[in-house]
């Protein structure tokens, strides 16, 4: 079902459907996406500082009356607050503005080169200090990970990276799972540029869902935790349909070599 989970390394468990919310700023959008993803199931919401939305999602949360440890929320430290300091600040006001004791999992957005050892390094002390479950990275590559791995007590629970057929970046998902790192995708639907794929079209004919409904089915049976963002309740029901039926291995296989290493959202090493 939509609540459904993986096991994080270190036991945490995380459903692996969950509602994103980028660039939903009305308060009032974001409470109602919110509340109908709760309603028909979603226990997991994506947010960060940068989206502006924290203080609705929190909102959000406390109206619909689902108990709390039943949710699952993660949000993300910025660009510009990262290092040591400035992340503990900021996880401070996340946290304020989300109305929660404890987040679920926090994130570095993006990993900028001059401080992501520090912020690494606040976030760990967050998690040691249990106002934190889980603890992970964004738009970490492996040379990232190469270099924050040697000087980190813990290994990051999770990877959240742009990750749809069109970009399945197989070095980078080898190695998380080598290291027991949770990959999760963003941008699942490509934000809807490719929904109209000739051969995405023809799998959703033959299993009789929509082209959305086949991707994020895609990302589950690889084990890949999935995001998908919508603010319109009939696709948040939608993209949360997709567990009576199943791909098969050679649609599966079909759907990873539409791979072209093409990204819709910035590349890593290109953010500063
Ligand atoms: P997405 O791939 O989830 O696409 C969302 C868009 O697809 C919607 O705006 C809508 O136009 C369309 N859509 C949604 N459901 C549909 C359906 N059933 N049928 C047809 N069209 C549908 O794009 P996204 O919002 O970029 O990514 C999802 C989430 O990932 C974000 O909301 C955010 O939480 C997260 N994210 C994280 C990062 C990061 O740097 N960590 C970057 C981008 C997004």
């Amino acid at each position: 079902s939509i609540q459904d989970t993986v096991t994080l390394h270190n036991g945490v468990k995380m459903p692996q459907v969950g509602l994103g919310v980028y660039k939903v700023t009305d308060d009032q959008e974001v409470e109602t996406a919110v509340k109908e993803a709760l309603k028909v199931g979603y226990r997991s919401v994506d947010t960060a500082s940068f989206y502006g939305n924290e203080e609705a999602v929190g909102r959000a949360i406390r109206d619909s009356g689902v108990p709390r440890e039943t949710l699952f929320i993660t949000t993300k430290v910025w660009n510009d607050e990262q290092g040591y300091e400035s992340t503990l600040e900021a996880f401070e006001r996340s946290r304020h503005k989300l109305g929660l004791e404890i987040i679920d999992l926090y994130l570095i957005h993006w990993p900028i080169k001059e401080t992501f050892q520090e912020t690494w390094r606040a976030l760990e002390k967050i998690y040691e200090e249990g106002k934190v479950r889980a603890i992970g990275v964004s738009n970490f590559l492996p040379h990232h990970l190469e270099a924050l791995l040697p000087h980190s007590t813990i290994v990051p629970m999770v990877n959240q990276v742009e990750y749809h057929p069109w970009l399945t970046q197989l070095d980078l998902h080898a190695y998380c799972n080598e290291n027991h790192i949770q990959l999760e995708a963003w941008s699942p639907l490509t934000r809807g540029r490719k929904l109209d794929d000739p051969f995405l079209l023809e799998l959703a004919k033959k299993y009789g869902k929509t082209p959305a409904q086949i991707i994020l089915r895609w990302d589950l049976q690889q084990g890949v935790v999935t995001i998908p963002k919508s603010v319109t309740p009939a696709r948040i029901q939608e993209n949360a349909d997709i567990f009576d039926f199943s791909l098969t291995e050679e649609d599966q296989k079909k759907l990873s070599e539409l791979n072209e290493e093409r990204r819709f959202g910035s590349h890593p090493d290109e953010i500063f």
